[in-house]
Protein backbone atom coordinates (compact mmCIF):
# COMPACT_ATOMS: atom_id res chain seq x y z
CA UNK A 1 0.00 0.00 0.00
CA UNK A 2 1.31 3.58 -0.10
CA UNK A 3 0.91 6.04 1.82
CA UNK A 4 -1.76 7.79 0.30
CA UNK A 5 -4.09 5.08 0.72
CA UNK A 6 -4.01 5.22 4.20
CA UNK A 7 -7.85 6.10 5.81
CA UNK A 8 -9.02 7.35 8.32
CA UNK A 9 -11.92 5.27 8.79
CA UNK A 10 -10.11 2.23 8.70
CA UNK A 11 -7.18 3.30 10.83
CA UNK A 12 -9.61 4.17 13.70
CA UNK A 13 -11.06 1.29 15.55
CA UNK A 14 -13.83 1.45 18.04
CA UNK A 15 -15.10 -0.59 20.37
CA UNK A 16 -18.94 -0.07 20.58
CA UNK A 17 -19.18 -0.38 24.30
CA UNK A 18 -16.91 3.03 24.10
CA UNK A 19 -13.35 2.79 26.47
CA UNK A 20 -10.36 2.17 24.17
CA UNK A 21 -10.07 3.38 20.44
CA UNK A 22 -7.06 2.30 18.57
CA UNK A 23 -5.40 4.23 15.72
CA UNK A 24 -3.30 2.38 13.67
CA UNK A 25 -3.90 -0.80 15.78
CA UNK A 26 -2.13 1.32 18.72
CA UNK A 27 -4.36 2.81 21.71
CA UNK A 28 -5.39 6.29 21.00
CA UNK A 29 -6.57 9.19 22.54
CA UNK A 30 -9.27 12.00 21.55
CA UNK A 31 -7.80 14.95 23.39
CA UNK A 32 -8.62 18.48 23.42
CA UNK A 33 -6.29 20.87 21.62
CA UNK A 34 -7.07 23.97 24.16
CA UNK A 35 -6.01 21.11 27.00
CA UNK A 36 -3.16 20.70 25.55
CA UNK A 37 -2.49 24.43 24.62
CA UNK A 38 -2.79 24.90 28.32
CA UNK A 39 -0.25 22.07 29.14
CA UNK A 40 1.79 23.86 27.24
CA UNK A 41 1.58 27.25 28.91
CA UNK A 42 2.00 25.60 32.02
CA UNK A 43 5.52 24.32 30.84
CA UNK A 44 6.70 27.25 29.76
CA UNK A 45 5.77 29.35 32.80
CA UNK A 46 7.38 26.34 35.23
CA UNK A 47 10.10 25.15 33.20
CA UNK A 48 11.01 28.53 30.87
CA UNK A 49 10.50 28.25 26.49
CA UNK A 50 13.76 26.33 26.61
CA UNK A 51 13.28 23.68 29.17
CA UNK A 52 9.69 23.05 27.54
CA UNK A 53 10.72 23.15 24.57
CA UNK A 54 13.45 20.40 25.10
CA UNK A 55 10.67 18.47 26.52
CA UNK A 56 8.12 18.41 23.89
CA UNK A 57 10.60 18.78 21.50
CA UNK A 58 11.75 14.97 22.59
CA UNK A 59 7.75 14.11 23.66
CA UNK A 60 7.29 14.46 19.72
CA UNK A 61 10.44 12.83 18.90
CA UNK A 62 9.19 9.80 20.44
CA UNK A 63 6.10 9.66 19.34
CA UNK A 64 7.44 10.18 15.42
CA UNK A 65 9.88 7.20 16.43
CA UNK A 66 7.42 4.62 17.73
CA UNK A 67 4.86 6.14 14.71
CA UNK A 68 7.65 4.87 12.27
CA UNK A 69 8.02 1.64 14.34
CA UNK A 70 4.29 0.92 14.29
CA UNK A 71 3.87 1.54 11.16
CA UNK A 72 6.32 -0.34 9.18
CA UNK A 73 5.02 -3.61 11.26
CA UNK A 74 1.21 -2.82 10.82
CA UNK A 75 1.36 -2.01 7.19
CA UNK A 76 2.33 -3.61 3.54
CA UNK A 77 3.74 -1.07 2.21
CA UNK A 78 4.89 -1.26 -1.79
CA UNK A 79 8.49 0.38 -1.00
CA UNK A 80 10.15 2.05 1.92
CA UNK A 81 9.76 5.07 0.25
CA UNK A 82 6.01 5.11 1.00
CA UNK A 83 6.30 3.51 4.63
CA UNK A 84 8.49 7.08 5.02
CA UNK A 85 6.25 9.53 3.47
CA UNK A 86 3.27 7.79 5.83
CA UNK A 87 4.43 10.20 8.57
CA UNK A 88 3.39 13.37 7.27
CA UNK A 89 -0.30 12.07 5.76
CA UNK A 90 -0.85 10.15 9.16
CA UNK A 91 0.03 13.29 11.23
CA UNK A 92 -2.61 15.00 8.61
CA UNK A 93 -5.55 12.41 9.40
CA UNK A 94 -4.52 12.69 12.77
CA UNK A 95 -5.25 16.47 12.63
CA UNK A 96 -2.45 17.84 14.22
CA UNK A 97 -0.82 19.59 11.19
CA UNK A 98 -1.60 19.68 7.39
CA UNK A 99 1.41 18.51 5.64
CA UNK A 100 2.19 19.52 2.08
CA UNK A 101 5.59 17.71 0.82
CA UNK A 102 7.83 19.67 -1.54
CA UNK A 103 9.20 17.05 -4.19
CA UNK A 104 13.30 16.86 -3.94
CA UNK A 105 14.57 18.54 -6.43
CA UNK A 106 17.45 16.24 -7.96
CA UNK A 107 21.01 15.16 -5.58
CA UNK A 108 23.09 18.61 -5.79
CA UNK A 109 24.38 17.51 -2.62
CA UNK A 110 22.88 20.73 -0.71
CA UNK A 111 19.21 20.10 -1.51
CA UNK A 112 17.59 19.27 1.81
CA UNK A 113 16.74 14.98 2.43
CA UNK A 114 13.37 16.24 3.28
CA UNK A 115 10.80 19.57 2.78
CA UNK A 116 7.38 20.08 3.54
CA UNK A 117 4.83 22.94 4.28
CA UNK A 118 2.43 22.71 7.11
CA UNK A 119 -0.51 24.20 6.95
CA UNK A 120 -2.88 25.16 10.33
CA UNK A 121 -0.43 23.68 12.28
CA UNK A 122 -2.42 23.00 15.87
CA UNK A 123 0.67 23.94 17.88
CA UNK A 124 1.30 27.43 16.48
CA UNK A 125 -2.30 27.69 16.67
CA UNK A 126 -2.41 27.07 20.79
CA UNK A 127 1.15 28.74 20.67
CA UNK A 128 -0.60 32.40 19.25
CA UNK A 129 -4.14 31.57 22.04
CA UNK A 130 -2.06 31.48 25.04
CA UNK A 131 1.45 32.76 24.40
CA UNK A 132 1.19 35.26 21.92
CA UNK A 133 3.51 35.54 19.02
CA UNK A 134 6.87 34.18 19.25
CA UNK A 135 9.97 35.32 17.96
CA UNK A 136 11.25 31.95 16.66
CA UNK A 137 9.57 28.96 15.34
CA UNK A 138 7.38 27.45 17.74
CA UNK A 139 5.83 23.47 16.26
CA UNK A 140 8.34 21.73 18.67
CA UNK A 141 6.66 18.83 18.82
CA UNK A 142 5.54 18.34 15.23
CA UNK A 143 9.35 19.01 14.38
CA UNK A 144 10.17 16.58 16.80
CA UNK A 145 7.52 14.22 16.00
CA UNK A 146 9.43 14.46 12.00
CA UNK A 147 12.68 14.39 13.12
CA UNK A 148 11.90 10.91 15.19
CA UNK A 149 9.67 9.42 11.91
CA UNK A 150 12.31 10.62 9.34
CA UNK A 151 15.06 9.05 11.92
CA UNK A 152 13.61 5.91 12.57
CA UNK A 153 12.39 5.21 8.85
CA UNK A 154 16.00 5.90 7.23
CA UNK A 155 18.12 4.31 10.23
CA UNK A 156 20.01 7.68 10.47
CA UNK A 157 19.68 10.48 12.23
CA UNK A 158 17.75 13.10 10.61
CA UNK A 159 16.89 16.92 12.31
CA UNK A 160 13.78 18.69 11.22
CA UNK A 161 13.99 22.05 11.78
CA UNK A 162 11.21 25.00 11.05
CA UNK A 163 12.55 27.73 8.74
CA UNK A 164 9.36 29.76 8.74
CA UNK A 165 6.68 29.33 11.71
CA UNK A 166 2.86 30.62 11.78
CA UNK A 167 3.62 31.41 15.46
CA UNK A 168 6.18 33.82 14.58
CA UNK A 169 3.97 35.54 11.98
CA UNK A 170 4.56 33.89 9.25
CA UNK A 171 2.39 32.74 6.47
CA UNK A 172 2.66 28.87 7.03
CA UNK A 173 5.30 27.02 8.41
CA UNK A 174 8.01 25.15 6.11
CA UNK A 175 10.28 22.79 7.53
CA UNK A 176 13.65 21.23 6.29
CA UNK A 177 14.84 18.23 7.44
CA UNK A 178 18.62 17.10 6.69
CA UNK A 179 20.99 14.13 7.78
CA UNK A 180 22.84 15.19 11.19
CA UNK A 181 26.19 15.36 9.06
CA UNK A 182 24.73 17.90 6.04
CA UNK A 183 23.31 20.38 8.83
CA UNK A 184 26.79 21.10 9.75
CA UNK A 185 27.38 23.72 12.35
CA UNK A 186 23.73 25.11 11.45
CA UNK A 187 22.58 22.24 13.45
CA UNK A 188 24.55 23.38 16.49
CA UNK A 189 21.60 25.44 18.70
CA UNK A 190 19.17 22.90 17.52
CA UNK A 191 21.10 19.43 19.39
CA UNK A 192 20.15 20.78 23.20
CA UNK A 193 16.99 19.88 22.41
CA UNK A 194 17.26 16.64 20.91
CA UNK A 195 19.73 15.01 23.23
CA UNK A 196 19.91 12.43 20.72
CA UNK A 197 22.83 10.79 21.73
CA UNK A 198 21.07 8.86 24.55
CA UNK A 199 17.28 9.48 23.42
CA UNK A 200 17.46 6.38 20.98
CA UNK A 201 19.28 3.94 23.28
CA UNK A 202 16.22 4.80 25.69
CA UNK A 203 13.61 4.59 23.48
CA UNK A 204 14.75 1.35 21.96
CA UNK A 205 15.01 -0.24 25.95
CA UNK A 206 11.76 1.26 26.35
CA UNK A 207 10.30 -0.51 23.31
CA UNK A 208 11.86 -4.11 24.23
CA UNK A 209 10.23 -3.64 27.78
CA UNK A 210 7.16 -2.63 26.42
CA UNK A 211 6.90 -5.27 24.47
CA UNK A 212 7.75 -7.32 27.25
CA UNK A 213 4.68 -6.33 28.83
CA UNK A 214 2.59 -6.76 26.70
CA UNK A 215 3.12 -10.54 26.62
CA UNK A 216 3.23 -10.77 29.93
CA UNK A 217 -0.72 -9.05 29.82
CA UNK A 218 -2.01 -11.25 26.76
CA UNK A 219 -0.86 -14.21 29.06
CA UNK A 220 -2.83 -12.88 31.78
CA UNK A 221 -5.57 -12.50 29.84
CA UNK A 222 -5.76 -16.04 28.26
CA UNK A 223 -5.37 -16.43 31.96
CA UNK A 224 -8.12 -14.83 33.14
CA UNK A 225 -10.91 -16.54 30.31
CA UNK A 226 -13.42 -14.52 28.21
CA UNK A 227 -14.06 -11.13 29.06
CA UNK A 228 -17.87 -10.60 30.95
CA UNK A 229 -20.33 -10.46 29.38
CA UNK A 230 -21.59 -7.56 27.18
CA UNK A 231 -24.78 -5.58 28.37
CA UNK A 232 -25.92 -5.71 24.49
CA UNK A 233 -26.93 -9.11 23.73
CA UNK A 234 -25.99 -10.33 20.51
CA UNK A 235 -29.55 -10.89 19.88
CA UNK A 236 -29.65 -7.13 19.77
CA UNK A 237 -31.58 -7.02 23.34
CA UNK A 238 -29.88 -4.03 25.37
CA UNK A 239 -29.81 -4.68 29.16
CA UNK A 240 -27.81 -1.69 31.13
CA UNK A 241 -30.49 -1.88 33.78
CA UNK A 242 -30.71 -4.26 36.28
CA UNK A 243 -34.45 -5.02 35.66
CA UNK A 244 -33.74 -6.39 32.22
CA UNK A 245 -30.54 -8.19 33.16
CA UNK A 246 -33.37 -9.76 35.58
CA UNK A 247 -35.75 -10.77 32.95
CA UNK A 248 -32.47 -12.29 30.60
CA UNK A 249 -31.18 -14.01 33.01
CA UNK A 250 -35.17 -15.39 34.17
CA UNK A 251 -35.83 -16.11 30.02
CA UNK A 252 -32.22 -17.52 30.07
CA UNK A 253 -32.93 -20.06 32.67
CA UNK A 254 -36.75 -21.31 31.50
CA UNK A 255 -35.31 -21.26 27.73
CA UNK A 256 -33.64 -24.44 28.92
CA UNK A 257 -36.57 -26.26 30.29
CA UNK A 258 -39.30 -26.98 27.61
CA UNK A 259 -42.21 -25.71 29.78
CA UNK A 260 -45.02 -23.19 28.47
CA UNK A 261 -44.02 -19.11 29.41
CA UNK A 262 -46.49 -16.36 29.55
CA UNK A 263 -44.95 -13.01 28.92
CA UNK A 264 -46.51 -9.70 29.88
CA UNK A 265 -45.96 -6.27 29.80
CA UNK A 266 -47.20 -3.17 28.08
CA UNK A 267 -47.02 -2.82 24.30
CA UNK A 268 -43.84 -2.05 22.77
CA UNK A 269 -42.02 -3.27 25.32
CA UNK A 270 -40.81 -6.24 23.32
CA UNK A 271 -41.94 -9.17 24.14
CA UNK A 272 -41.53 -11.30 20.76
CA UNK A 273 -37.50 -10.42 21.21
CA UNK A 274 -37.92 -12.06 24.65
CA UNK A 275 -39.73 -14.84 22.88
CA UNK A 276 -37.32 -14.93 20.05
CA UNK A 277 -34.58 -14.65 22.55
CA UNK A 278 -35.81 -17.62 24.79
CA UNK A 279 -36.29 -19.94 21.51
CA UNK A 280 -32.56 -18.73 20.46
CA UNK A 281 -31.32 -19.77 23.70
CA UNK A 282 -33.46 -23.32 24.01
CA UNK A 283 -32.58 -26.98 22.95
CA UNK A 284 -35.15 -25.83 19.72
CA UNK A 285 -32.70 -23.36 18.38
CA UNK A 286 -32.69 -25.57 15.55
CA UNK A 287 -36.03 -26.10 14.78
CA UNK A 288 -38.38 -22.81 13.28
CA UNK A 289 -39.75 -19.69 15.40
CA UNK A 290 -43.51 -19.23 14.36
CA UNK A 291 -45.11 -16.12 15.63
CA UNK A 292 -48.72 -14.88 15.41
CA UNK A 293 -50.35 -12.28 16.80
CA UNK A 294 -53.71 -13.66 17.72
CA UNK A 295 -55.65 -10.19 17.83
CA UNK A 296 -55.01 -9.50 13.62
CA UNK A 297 -56.69 -12.56 13.00
CA UNK A 298 -60.49 -12.73 12.37
CA UNK A 299 -61.85 -15.52 14.65
CA UNK A 300 -63.72 -17.16 11.74
CA UNK A 301 -60.04 -17.78 10.49
CA UNK A 302 -58.11 -18.42 13.52
CA UNK A 303 -58.40 -22.21 13.83
CA UNK A 304 -57.50 -22.77 10.71
CA UNK A 305 -54.36 -20.49 10.88
CA UNK A 306 -53.32 -22.26 14.13
CA UNK A 307 -54.73 -26.00 13.45
CA UNK A 308 -54.87 -26.12 9.58
CA UNK A 309 -58.03 -27.51 7.40
CA UNK A 310 -58.60 -30.02 5.08
CA UNK A 311 -59.59 -29.51 1.36
CA UNK A 312 -63.52 -28.29 1.30
CA UNK A 313 -63.48 -28.25 5.10
CA UNK A 314 -64.69 -24.39 3.68
CA UNK A 315 -65.39 -22.21 0.97
CA UNK A 316 -62.19 -21.21 -0.49
CA UNK A 317 -60.34 -24.36 1.23
CA UNK A 318 -59.08 -25.45 -1.86
CA UNK A 319 -56.25 -28.12 -0.72
CA UNK A 320 -55.24 -28.93 2.50
CA UNK A 321 -52.90 -26.91 4.59
CA UNK A 322 -51.21 -27.61 7.74
CA UNK A 323 -51.70 -24.92 10.47
CA UNK A 324 -48.98 -22.96 12.21
CA UNK A 325 -48.72 -25.49 15.20
CA UNK A 326 -47.72 -27.99 12.25
CA UNK A 327 -45.26 -25.72 10.90
CA UNK A 328 -43.70 -24.78 14.32
CA UNK A 329 -42.66 -28.90 14.33
CA UNK A 330 -39.62 -28.84 16.31
CA UNK A 331 -39.68 -25.50 17.74
CA UNK A 332 -41.60 -22.68 18.94
CA UNK A 333 -44.74 -21.02 18.49
CA UNK A 334 -45.30 -17.32 19.81
CA UNK A 335 -48.86 -16.51 20.15
CA UNK A 336 -48.99 -13.09 20.41
CA UNK A 337 -51.92 -11.15 22.13
CA UNK A 338 -52.91 -14.16 23.73
CA UNK A 339 -55.58 -12.41 26.15
CA UNK A 340 -57.70 -11.44 22.53
CA UNK A 341 -57.95 -14.87 21.92
CA UNK A 342 -62.48 -15.44 21.31
CA UNK A 343 -63.61 -17.96 24.17
CA UNK A 344 -64.55 -20.99 21.60
CA UNK A 345 -60.77 -20.59 20.82
CA UNK A 346 -59.46 -20.83 24.49
CA UNK A 347 -60.70 -23.72 24.91
CA UNK A 348 -59.60 -25.54 21.44
CA UNK A 349 -56.18 -24.21 22.02
CA UNK A 350 -56.34 -25.55 25.69
CA UNK A 351 -56.59 -29.16 24.49
CA UNK A 352 -53.96 -29.15 22.26
CA UNK A 353 -51.97 -27.81 25.21
CA UNK A 354 -52.98 -30.50 27.23
CA UNK A 355 -52.77 -33.39 24.79
CA UNK A 356 -50.10 -32.41 22.67
CA UNK A 357 -51.86 -33.32 19.03
CA UNK A 358 -53.95 -30.83 16.47
CA UNK A 359 -56.99 -31.79 14.31
CA UNK A 360 -56.98 -29.50 11.54
CA UNK A 361 -60.34 -28.33 10.86
CA UNK A 362 -62.45 -30.37 8.25
CA UNK A 363 -60.81 -33.67 9.82
CA UNK A 364 -61.52 -36.29 12.66
CA UNK A 365 -57.80 -37.46 12.85
CA UNK A 366 -55.15 -35.49 14.95
CA UNK A 367 -51.72 -35.32 14.44
CA UNK A 368 -49.12 -35.23 17.53
CA UNK A 369 -47.19 -31.89 17.77
CA UNK A 370 -43.73 -31.02 18.98
CA UNK A 371 -44.14 -27.36 19.91
CA UNK A 372 -42.95 -25.18 22.51
CA UNK A 373 -45.42 -22.89 22.99
CA UNK A 374 -44.59 -19.21 24.57
CA UNK A 375 -47.84 -16.48 24.88
CA UNK A 376 -47.38 -12.82 25.69
CA UNK A 377 -49.93 -10.22 26.40
CA UNK A 378 -50.06 -6.91 27.43
CA UNK A 379 -53.58 -7.49 29.38
CA UNK A 380 -54.03 -8.28 33.09
CA UNK A 381 -54.79 -11.74 32.32
CA UNK A 382 -55.66 -12.26 36.48
CA UNK A 383 -57.69 -9.27 35.53
CA UNK A 384 -59.36 -10.81 32.61
CA UNK A 385 -59.94 -14.01 34.42
CA UNK A 386 -62.03 -12.32 37.11
CA UNK A 387 -63.96 -10.78 34.41
CA UNK A 388 -64.55 -14.03 33.13
CA UNK A 389 -63.32 -13.13 29.79
CA UNK A 390 -60.29 -15.28 29.92
CA UNK A 391 -60.32 -18.67 30.99
CA UNK A 392 -58.82 -20.17 34.09
CA UNK A 393 -57.47 -23.14 33.51
CA UNK A 394 -55.77 -21.66 30.00
CA UNK A 395 -54.21 -19.29 32.13
CA UNK A 396 -52.67 -21.57 34.46
CA UNK A 397 -51.90 -23.81 31.44
CA UNK A 398 -49.73 -20.95 30.15
CA UNK A 399 -48.25 -19.08 32.81
CA UNK A 400 -46.25 -22.31 34.36
CA UNK A 401 -43.39 -19.12 34.06
CA UNK A 402 -44.16 -15.96 34.04
CA UNK A 403 -41.60 -13.18 32.33
CA UNK A 404 -42.64 -9.38 32.90
CA UNK A 405 -40.77 -7.09 30.73
CA UNK A 406 -40.68 -3.55 32.31
CA UNK A 407 -41.69 -0.78 30.81
CA UNK A 408 -39.10 1.59 29.38
CA UNK A 409 -39.96 4.02 32.31
CA UNK A 410 -38.42 1.84 34.37
CA UNK A 411 -34.95 0.99 32.87
CA UNK A 412 -34.00 4.57 32.09
CA UNK A 413 -30.31 3.08 31.95
CA UNK A 414 -31.62 1.46 28.50
CA UNK A 415 -32.92 3.92 27.00
CA UNK A 416 -30.04 5.83 25.76
CA UNK A 417 -28.01 2.43 24.99
CA UNK A 418 -31.62 1.60 23.12
CA UNK A 419 -31.56 4.61 20.81
CA UNK A 420 -28.07 4.32 19.78
CA UNK A 421 -28.93 0.83 18.74
CA UNK A 422 -32.12 1.69 16.73
CA UNK A 423 -30.32 5.08 15.40
CA UNK A 424 -27.81 2.89 14.11
CA UNK A 425 -30.14 0.20 12.35
CA UNK A 426 -32.54 3.43 11.35
CA UNK A 427 -29.42 5.19 9.28
CA UNK A 428 -28.22 1.54 7.51
CA UNK A 429 -31.57 0.96 6.35
CA UNK A 430 -32.25 4.62 5.54
CA UNK A 431 -28.97 5.12 4.17
CA UNK A 432 -28.75 8.17 6.02
CA UNK A 433 -25.17 9.54 7.52
CA UNK A 434 -26.72 10.03 11.09
CA UNK A 435 -24.22 9.13 13.99
CA UNK A 436 -25.29 10.06 17.36
CA UNK A 437 -27.48 12.04 19.19
CA UNK A 438 -26.89 15.91 20.60
CA UNK A 439 -26.56 15.85 24.52
CA UNK A 440 -29.92 18.30 24.15
CA UNK A 441 -31.17 15.46 22.20
CA UNK A 442 -30.08 12.65 24.52
CA UNK A 443 -31.64 14.74 27.45
CA UNK A 444 -35.00 14.64 26.41
CA UNK A 445 -35.11 11.14 25.56
CA UNK A 446 -34.33 10.20 29.00
CA UNK A 447 -36.68 12.64 30.17
CA UNK A 448 -39.58 11.47 27.79
CA UNK A 449 -41.98 8.76 29.58
CA UNK A 450 -42.30 6.20 26.51
CA UNK A 451 -45.84 5.17 26.83
CA UNK A 452 -45.62 2.98 23.88
CA UNK A 453 -42.13 1.76 24.86
CA UNK A 454 -39.42 0.65 22.61
CA UNK A 455 -41.46 0.65 19.66
CA UNK A 456 -42.08 4.24 20.02
CA UNK A 457 -38.42 4.72 20.66
CA UNK A 458 -37.84 2.60 17.05
CA UNK A 459 -40.31 4.71 15.15
CA UNK A 460 -39.31 8.41 16.54
CA UNK A 461 -35.15 6.96 15.97
CA UNK A 462 -35.99 5.93 12.32
CA UNK A 463 -38.07 9.37 12.13
CA UNK A 464 -34.92 11.97 13.76
CA UNK A 465 -32.56 10.17 11.11
CA UNK A 466 -34.51 11.07 8.40
CA UNK A 467 -35.35 14.52 9.31
CA UNK A 468 -31.57 15.16 10.90
CA UNK A 469 -29.49 17.63 8.73
CA UNK A 470 -25.95 16.71 10.33
CA UNK A 471 -24.78 13.74 11.31
CA UNK A 472 -26.39 14.18 14.95
CA UNK A 473 -29.99 13.86 16.27
CA UNK A 474 -30.66 17.27 17.11
CA UNK A 475 -33.92 18.50 19.40
CA UNK A 476 -36.06 19.65 16.16
CA UNK A 477 -35.65 16.32 14.85
CA UNK A 478 -37.58 14.57 17.19
CA UNK A 479 -41.27 14.09 17.54
CA UNK A 480 -43.36 16.83 18.94
CA UNK A 481 -44.72 14.77 21.76
CA UNK A 482 -41.35 14.70 23.81
CA UNK A 483 -41.93 18.11 23.93
CA UNK A 484 -44.46 17.13 26.01
CA UNK A 485 -42.05 14.88 28.05
CA UNK A 486 -43.80 14.34 31.56
CA UNK A 487 -41.58 16.91 33.22
CA UNK A 488 -42.06 14.63 36.64
CA UNK A 489 -39.74 12.36 35.26
CA UNK A 490 -36.38 12.34 37.81
CA UNK A 491 -33.42 12.71 35.86
CA UNK A 492 -30.46 11.40 38.40
CA UNK A 493 -28.10 14.83 38.43
CA UNK A 494 -30.51 16.99 36.94
CA UNK A 495 -33.18 18.13 39.38
CA UNK A 496 -35.73 20.89 38.57
CA UNK A 497 -37.26 22.95 40.43
CA UNK A 498 -41.25 22.81 41.64
CA UNK A 499 -42.10 25.90 39.99
CA UNK A 500 -40.27 24.53 36.42
CA UNK A 501 -41.97 21.37 36.50
CA UNK A 502 -45.36 23.06 36.90
CA UNK A 503 -44.66 25.08 33.98
CA UNK A 504 -43.68 23.05 31.79
CA UNK A 505 -46.63 20.57 32.58
CA UNK A 506 -49.01 23.68 32.45
CA UNK A 507 -47.63 24.73 29.20
CA UNK A 508 -47.51 21.13 28.01
CA UNK A 509 -51.58 20.91 28.89
CA UNK A 510 -51.96 24.00 27.40
CA UNK A 511 -49.90 23.10 23.98
CA UNK A 512 -52.13 19.85 23.54
CA UNK A 513 -55.45 21.29 24.28
CA UNK A 514 -54.97 23.63 21.39
CA UNK A 515 -54.14 26.54 23.15
CA UNK A 516 -57.59 26.43 25.03
CA UNK A 517 -56.87 28.05 28.23
CA UNK A 518 -60.53 27.49 29.83
CA UNK A 519 -60.18 23.80 28.48
CA UNK A 520 -56.48 23.16 29.95
CA UNK A 521 -57.51 24.85 33.28
CA UNK A 522 -60.88 22.22 33.62
CA UNK A 523 -58.44 19.28 32.67
CA UNK A 524 -55.98 20.30 35.38
CA UNK A 525 -58.33 20.47 37.68
CA UNK A 526 -57.70 24.49 38.65
CA UNK A 527 -60.01 27.75 38.11
CA UNK A 528 -59.33 29.70 34.82
CA UNK A 529 -58.15 32.38 36.89
CA UNK A 530 -55.82 30.59 38.47
CA UNK A 531 -54.42 29.62 35.29
CA UNK A 532 -54.35 32.81 34.11
CA UNK A 533 -52.25 34.46 37.08
CA UNK A 534 -49.66 32.15 36.41
CA UNK A 535 -48.80 31.78 32.57
CA UNK A 536 -49.15 36.02 33.57
CA UNK A 537 -46.14 35.65 36.32
CA UNK A 538 -44.31 33.45 34.10
CA UNK A 539 -44.55 35.75 30.78
CA UNK A 540 -43.36 38.63 33.52
CA UNK A 541 -40.55 36.52 34.83
CA UNK A 542 -39.23 36.62 30.59
CA UNK A 543 -39.41 33.13 30.47
CA UNK A 544 -40.77 31.77 27.08
CA UNK A 545 -44.49 31.24 27.33
CA UNK A 546 -44.79 28.25 25.41
ZN1 LIG B 1 5.23 26.23 13.05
Amino acid sequence: MRAADLDLRELLQFDPQGGVIRFGGQRALLFDAVALGLLRKELIETLSATGARGVLTRFGYAHGWRTAENLKEQFPWDDEGEWRRAGGRLHTLQGLVVVEPLARKVESGTEPFAEAIWHDSYEAEQHLLHLGQADEPVCWTLAGFASGYLSYANGRQVYCIEERCRGKGDAVCHIVGRMREDWGEAIAPHLPFYQSACLDEVLAHVTHELKRAEKRLRARQKELGPKTPAATDPSGLVAQSAAMQKVLELARRVAKVDSTVLITGESGVGKERIARFIHDESARLGGPFVAINCGAVPEGLLESELFGHAKGAFTGATQDRPGLFEAASGGTLFLDEIGELPPAMQVKLLRVLQEREVRRVGENRSRAVDVRVLAATHRDLVAEVHAARFRQDLYYRLRVVEIRVPPLRERREDILPLARTLLQAAAKRTRRPVTGLSPRAANQLLRYSWPGNVRELENAMERAVVLAQGSRIDLDDLPEELGLALPAAYVPGDVRSLEDVEREYILAVLRASGGDKVKAARLLKIGTATLYRKLKRWEGTGRPAA
